[in-house]
């Protein structure tokens, strides 16, 4: 249906929207650390891939309909709520981060480690946000490929970022990172 189709595209660009001030906030910061290897270049390149580029071609060309798949109604609209409830996460760990955010893997002059708000709960409620996200996919774009390249490319992101993050976090950070590796999940909350 394409109100399933619309609500995607709502969803990237109030992402867009709520990203662009701490984007625009960190083009001035001087960096101390940055670790952009090879690999998290083309991780960083796949998520647009996955995320934008194949959905516009489903959403603008016959060329994926060969793939589509038809969902019962009622899991488009679940796929709303998730869709909403990824954008909520994704807002507040923004909130939160403020101007420790970073698309990659750096740390910036006078960075500090955020224990507080979301953080308090998970070390990385922003991938929890893009994995809730990449579900709603899956339910909004109901075709094999457009719908699941997204959840297959953040698992592959993930996967492979995650080890790389907390191991600048435990050399940047040093013990207080690691009470803080104590206290929470990485993304559901400790009991
Ligand atoms: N992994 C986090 C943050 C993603 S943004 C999340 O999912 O919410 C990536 C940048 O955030 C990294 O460059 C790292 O320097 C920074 N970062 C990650 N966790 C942080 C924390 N608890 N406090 C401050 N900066 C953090």
């Amino acid at each position: 249906m394409i109100i399933f189709k619309i609500a995607y595209w709502v969803g990237i660009v109030v992402q867009v929207v709520l990203r662009a001030p701490f984007a625009m906030q960190v083009r001035s910061s001087k960096k101390t650390d940055r670790r952009v290897s090879r690999t998290e270049t083309i991780l960083l390149g796949l998520l647009t891939i996955g995320g934008a580029v194949i959905p516009l071609v489903y959403t603008f060309t016959p060329w994926l309909d060969f793939a589509n798949y038809s969902l019962p109604p009622w899991l488009g609209y679940a796929g709303i709520a998730v869709l909403a409830a990824s954008l909520y996460l994704f807002g507040r760990s923004h909130a939160d981060l403020k101007s420790n955010w970073s698309s990659s893997l750096e740390i910036y002059e006078g960075h500090s480690l955020v224990t507080s708000g979301i953080y308090r709960y998970i070390r990385h409620p922003m991938y929890a946000s893009q994995l809730v996200a990449a579900v709603a996919q899956v339910l909004l774009l109901q075709n094999w490929i457009a719908g699941l390249t997204g959840l297959v490319v953040f698992i592959l992101f993930y996967t492979l970022r995650i080890g790389a993050e907390e191991k600048m976090m435990l050399e940047t950070f040093g013990e207080q990172y690691r009470q803080y590796m104590q206290n929470t999940g990485r993304i559901i909350p400790k009991l």
